[in-house]
This record gives C-alpha cells, structure tokens and sequence, in this order.
C-alpha cells in the first residue's frame, strides 16, 4: 500500500511525485507520516464527545491548505515529527486506555497509506474503538478505498460548492466537484447506526456521516447553496454541523472579522427555510478561543481538551 507514494496521486491534486525519495508534494509531506498532537478532545459533537471525549491525533501537512486554517502551524508551517507504524498504534492504544470514545483522526488524507497501516497495528494489538475520518472531503475515490475498511464514521468538511470560491478559499477549483463525491459515497457506505439507549456506555454514533460546514464571514452565499445542498441530497442520511468559529489569520484575501450576530441569525433562518433539523448549530464565540498552538503540550483551552501525546515530548505522562 506504501507504493501509493511512488507517484502520488493519493489526492486530486494528482502531483504525481515520488514521496517515497524524500520529494513533497503540494501536501508538504514526503511518505513519513508526522503528527503534531494527541489528546482527549471535549469540543467535538455530542454523538462524537460521548462521556469519554474523542481521541483525536492531528497529521502534520494538508492537501488542501485553505487560507484560513487555524491549524496552520501543523497544516501549512510544517510542525510536528515522523512517527513509525507502531508509535502510532501505541498513540492509538493510549488514548483507548485513557477513556477516548473514538479515535479522531484529523486531516490525513496525504497520508492514508501509511494511517490505515497504524489502524490495522493497532487493532492487531487490542484497539476496539471505533475510526472516525476527520477531512476536508478533498479525497478520491481510491483513498477513500482504502479507508473503508478500517472507517466507522466520516466527518467530512463541506466548504463550498463554488469553484470561484474554491479557488479563493484554497487554490483549486475542483473542491466543490471531488467533495461532492466523496461526501456522497461516504453516506452511501455508512449509513446513519445508533449505538442502543443505555446498552452501552458512550457515543449513540456508532457509524454514519457527520458533514461539517465552516462559515466564512462575508461569504454567506456559499453557505446558503451549502444548506441547500444538505437539505436536498444528504437530509436523513447524515448529520450536518455549522460551525461558526471562524478566526482572522490576517491571511490573503479573507476576512479580517469573525461572524457577527446579523449573519447568525441569516442562517438560523436558513436552516428553517430548507427544513434542516438533524444536526448541531455552533454557538457565536470569542475571536481567539478556538486557535490553537501546538508549540504547546496541551495546543488547546484546558476545557476543551486533555493532551496525551506532543510531538516534541512523545506520550505525555
Ligand atoms: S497527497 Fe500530497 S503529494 Fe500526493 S497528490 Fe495529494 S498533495 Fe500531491
């Protein structure tokens, strides 16, 4: 599977360079898998956070390099270290061992290979909980794949289904066209399950899709054929999150503001419009609270998360 590095088109940017000769592609990474940070995370939704919080591990590098990342130090500036397969699965064991309800991996798709690897190390080695994919949704269908197997839930972003914007937003204008695809397979190949009431302790998410959706200040248009979109193609077969903690990084052409009341309540009443009402709606926050720093062992506000694992200390005791 770590031929895929070869001539890499993991990805549809389709670089088509050796990763596995040192070369990086437009993801910034060669075929070693790096991660930055590994912790219990509390800020995730209900059906993920559980009792437990989610066992995220953050993957150094990003296909995608939207403008606006807040994880940009690890996307875009290349912190973080290389871990082996079983260093990962160790990651993955610890964050089971400590009471995570998942395990949360965030931005891998330059990485697949080399993730579903570790997955299946440390299955073999004792992991049960079940694999979210947390991505852009900027992936093919070939990666996706090969992510089947070991995937239990899907946190797809949906950014934008305007290539204008794609090309703004992230330099690309076919986000909206891949995304579309990978969002609708996922669904297809992981209907909404419920874990049963009171069976088990945990997430009722045991499987399924959960689509996320950042909105861009100034950019509401996007997110209304956004909605659209869910109501008509997605509404019953997954879940949708609107996010709203978009933060200024004083980066090109973005919007130096985060969302204000007025473009709150456009979308609530958007949401009504297109009958969406399986999901979750962020609340309007402080401009800075969700911005992390992952030259720090705990990146995150303490409430929102328990650090286990830092690139520049390995497993944090
Ligand atoms: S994974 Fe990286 S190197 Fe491979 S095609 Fe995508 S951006 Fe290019």
């Amino acid at each position: 599977m770590l031929d895929s590095y070869k001539h890499c088109v993991l990805c549809p940017r389709n670089c088509g360079v050796d990763r596995l000769s040192g070369i990086k592609g437009y993801c910034r990474e060669t075929a070693e898998l790096r991660l930055a940070s590994a912790g219990i995370h509390w800020g995730e939704e209900p059906p993920i956070t559980g009792t437990g919080g989610s066992g995220t591990i953050f993957v150094s590098g990003c296909n995608l390099g939207c403008r606006f990342c807040q994880n940009y130090q690890i996307s875009q500036n290349g912190m973080g270290r290389a871990v082996g397969v079983e260093e990962f699965a160790r990651i993955c064991l610890t964050l089971q061992e400590k009471g995570a309800e998942n395990i949360n991996i965030v931005t891998g798709t330059h990485a697949v290979p080399a993730i579903v690897a570790g997955i299946k190390a440390a299955q073999s080695q004792g992991l049960t909980l079940p694999v979210l994919w947390n991505s852009s949704a900027y992936e093919t269908s070939a990666a996706l794949s090969l992510l089947d197997p070991v995937i239990a839930i899907y946190l797809p972003d949906l950014k934008t289904l305007d290539p204008m914007t794609a090309g703004i937003f992230f330099k690309t204008t076919d986000y909206p066209q891949y995304a579309q695809a990978a969002i609708l397979r996922m669904m297809e190949n992981h209907p909404l399950t419920y874990k049963k009431r009171g069976a088990l302790a945990g997430p009722p998410l045991a499987s399924g899709v959960i689509i996320r959706h950042l909105v861009v200040p100034l950019h509401l248009d996007s997110t209304r054929e956004v909605l659209r979109w869910f109501g008509e193609k997605a509404q019953g077969r997954a879940l949708l999150s609107v996010m709203t903690q978009y933060t200024p990084i004083n980066a090109g052409p973005m919007p130096n503001r985060s969302m204000n009341e007025q473009e709150y309540d456009t979308i609530l009443g958007w949401l009504e419009e297109f009958d969406i009402d399986e999901g979750f709606f962020q609340e309007l926050d402080s401009d800075t609270e969700w911005l992390p720093d992952f030259n720090q062992p705990n990146p995150f506000a303490s409430e929102h998360s328990t650090p286990l694992w830092h690139w520049k200390t390995g497993v944090l005791t």
